[in-house]
């Protein structure tokens, strides 16, 4: 959802400053060496994330690793990205109309390689690229891809908003909205929400969005 502008100059304006904000935001995330942890991986931001003029912001934990930090492009490669995409075409979007990142831009890998979830000190160090994010959609709708995100979004602005009880709905926050899911990936699907459940959650995106453009939440209209 674009704001309303006075008339086309100054939209062209608001438009070049988003570029240019995130070319910078993705430029310094390029170099950050922040996390120790992190030695190795490189932040996954760039123009293959989505659309810099998106309603729908989604929030996921990391990079994995046989997805984002092997293409490059966030839920893509890999089963996580494929489960992704059919519940985003079930509320029918595409990746042209959303914004994908995550809590931790780099991909957190245990001693033997694995994904691992990333630790308070990364989270806590890539928050401000998390906020400088936000602040640069100004999307209508968050959507979070799990715990780790929820939580992320909390320390943003806080909320008492729980996944276990506020999955799949609609919630106001930071003059937004905001939609807690699970993540769909294959181990949350086998153990803690399965695809049919995501698959209902995911209604509450499509919610959000017919929402937003009843109301005008976000972008523009603050
Ligand atoms: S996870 Fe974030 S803060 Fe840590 S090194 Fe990567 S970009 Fe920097």
């Amino acid at each position: 959802m674009l704001p309303i502008y006075k008339n086309v100059d100054s939209m062209k304006k608001a438009v070049t400053q988003i570029d240019e904000d995130f070319d910078k935001l993705a430029s310094e995330a390029a170099s950050c060496t922040v996390c120790p942890g992190m030695s190795g991986r490189s932040a996954v931001l760039s123009r293959l994330n989505g659309s810099l003029s998106a309603s729908v912001l989604f929030i996921a934990e990391a990079p994995g690793r046989q997805g984002a930090d092997r293409t490059r492009k966030p839920f893509y490669g890999d089963k996580s990205g494929e489960n992704f995409e059919r519940f985003l075409e079930s509320v029918g979007l595409t990746r042209n109309e959303i914004f994908i990142t995550n809590t931790v831009l780099c991909s957190p890998r245990s001693e033997t390689g694995a994904n691992r979830r990333p630790l308070a000190s990364e989270i806590g160090n890539c928050r401000g690229f998390l906020r400088r994010m936000v602040a640069l959609l100004n999307p209508g709708v968050v959507v979070t891809l799990g715990a780790v995100a929820l939580d992320a979004t909390r320390a943003l602005e806080q909320h008492e908003i729980k996944l276990r009880s506020g999955v799949g709905m609609v919630h106001e926050w930071n003059r937004r909205l905001l939609v807690p899911l699970y993540h769909p990936s294959p181990q949350v699907i086998a153990a803690t929400r399965d695809f049919k459940q995501q698959m209902g959650d995911f209604a509450a995106v499509g919610e959000a969005i017919r929402r937003i453009e009843r109301e005008g939440v976000g972008r523009g209209c603050e």
